[in-house]
């Protein structure tokens, strides 16, 4: 069996990575050869049953059979109405299309490595919420690993840029990827990494720099006389994406490039510099400088705090985004790690930590100094209770944003009638008082012995290291607990359904 792997499973582009024995950590290349792998699934049918390609092929397959390819999973995750049905007719949920991309990822490792792998640590963006951190431990086991953590994405990067003892001070993650941003200010010390404030945009990405770019050639086309009505079309769209993105990439090296595009029996060909997809795209820029800011400005920091700045994500190769932030910062960008690796890395380093800690063991990379990583929570979580003078329901924060974890943290409410037999503990994630502004991610009912109204309660929230929420109910009349429960999530499956899927995926033959 293999040492645990680290698994950044992006929106757009997926990493494995493992500690060696060396202390080195290494991308582990997928069976193309690639070190980063489309997060792309193609489903191909064969006869009545599927068999999905991952990678590089499916990807280029996005724009000659749309509708046989599922892209951006992620953005997905966490979401239960959301299902693909490939053309044999099987229906697919988030977690199951993620699976696939994982199962692919898992089989690649072990390709690699000439052992089975079992054991993962899987990165998810700091933002996502407890119903998104379940479904990607979900698709984890779905794709038949055992998953020892899902870990913060920017904890992971600056878990790889860690290794250097210098490293130490005010660190900003800035993480550009394809589908998301990311901003994450942490502290490095000599006891390890600590979490001051994270946020991020779950609609901004690379993806939307090549919106930008397929608006603009439509318009060139146009303007050349070609077709108007280009975008309508979904394999168009799918090819100038393609393009587009290809452009963009030249643009990082190139200060112009040209893209060819065949529509309406003519051919076209589109000119772009660099400074004009800059000048197209400086709002998206912009808000990515506004959140860092928020972020900044949240934790009580400014930009001539930061000590060391971390780019990571694909789309932070592209010129303009280094420039603005070493601007910023008033120094340069850490560069000893590729930005496409960090967080792969970050993980496969968190994965032997795990590793080393259920064996007692200490690591030989850190000098058996095992770094403390303490997180924060993404997400405010609250109960919903109700106003006993004015009947109205209020949402009160237990857990506040932005605190460290594990926490746990307690309030008191009391029953509302007479006799009362249960009581319904609706948990909501979010800052606002207002139900309406919240969300609510589940509940539980809880059998209470009889007392007259007004009887006092604890409900006592918990979040462990993995941001997974528990809840307790205390009988103040008695001092008891009246039990200790995971949330019974709306927007999860079922281990029932988990085990289900398992057995559907697992026995899929992925290429
Ligand atoms: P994610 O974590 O969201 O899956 P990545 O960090 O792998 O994404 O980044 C993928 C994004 O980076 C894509 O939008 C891709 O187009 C972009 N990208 C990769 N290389 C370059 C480059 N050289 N110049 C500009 N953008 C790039
Ligand atoms: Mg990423």
């Amino acid at each position: 069996m293999a040492r645990a792997i680290g698994i950044d499973l992006g929106t757009t582009y997926s990493a494995v990575a493992i500690l060696l024995d060396s202390g080195e950590v290494q991308i582990l290349p997928n069976r193309d050869g690639e070190d980063i792998t489309p997060s792309v699934v193609l489903f191909q049918a064969l006869g009545s049953h599927d068999e999905p390609l991952v990678g590089t092929m499916a990807k280029h397959s996005a724009a000659s059979a749309p509708d046989d390819v599922v892209q951006f999973v992620k953005r997905q995750m966490g979401d239960p109405g959301w299902r693909f049905t490939s053309t044999s007719g099987k229906s697919y949920s988030a977690e199951e299309i993620s699976a696939i991309i994982l199962k692919r990822l898992k089989e690649d490792a072990e390709l690699v490595l000439g052992e089975p792998v079992r054991d993962a640590v899987i990165t998810v963006p700091a933002y996502f919420d407890d119903a998104r951190r379940t479904a990607t431990k979900h698709a984890g086991t779905i794709a038949g690993l055992n998953v020892l953590r899902v870990l913060n994405e920017p904890t992971a990067a600056a878990l790889s840029f860690g290794f250097d003892a210098s490293a130490k001070g005010l660190v900003l993650v800035y993480d550009l990827g394809g589908g998301t941003f990311d901003v994450t200010l942490m502290r490095i010390t000599d006891d390890g990494f600590d979490v001051l404030g994270t946020d991020g945009d779950r609609m901004l990405g690379g993806f939307d720099f090549d919106n930008r770019l397929i608006e603009h050639i439509a318009e060139k086309v146009e303007e050349q006389g070609g077709p108007s009505d280009l975008l309508d079309d979904a394999v168009q769209v799918a090819s100038f994406r393609e393009k587009a993105e290809m452009a963009k990439r030249s643009l990082t090296t190139v200060a112009a490039t040209a893209v060819h595009v065949s529509a309406g029996g003519a051919q076209y060909r589109v000119s772009i510099e660099r400074a004009e997809f800059e000048h197209i795209t400086k709002d998206l820029l912009n808000r990515t400088k506004d959140l860092t800011e928020f972020v900044l400005s949240e934790a009580g920091a400014t930009w001539a705090d930061i000590d060391h700045l971390l780019l990571v994500g694909g789309s932070t190769r592209m010129p303009m985004v280094r420039e603005l932030i070493e601007c910023l910062a008033g120094k340069p960008a850490n560069r000893s790690v590729r930005p496409d690796d960090a967080v792969a890395m970050g993980a496969a380093i968190r994965a032997a930590m795990e590793e080393a800690s259920n064996a007692d063991t200490d690591l030989a990379v850190f000098d058996g100094q095992t770094p403390v990583i303490s997180d924060v929570t993404s997400q405010g979580l609250g109960v919903i209770f109700i106003d006993s003078e004015t009947d109205r329901e209020i949402n009160e924060v237990i857990i506040p944003r932005n605190t460290k974890i594990p926490a746990k943290y307690s309030t008191s409410g009391a029953t509302v009638q007479d006799n009362q037999k249960i009581v319904l503990v609706r948990v909501t994630q979010g800052d606002d008082p207002n139900p309406d502004y919240v969300v609510e991610i589940g509940s539980k009912k809880i059998s209470l012995p009889p007392y007259p109204k007004g009887a006092p309660l604890g409900i006592t929230y918990a979040y462990d290291i993995d941001q997974t929420v528990f809840v307790e109910v205390t009988d103040l009349t008695t001092n008891q607990s009246l039990g200790t429960f995971e949330v019974d999530r709306l927007a999860n499956l079922t281990d029932e359904q988990v085990e289900t899927a398992k057995t559907k995926i697992t026995s899929l033959s992925v290429q």
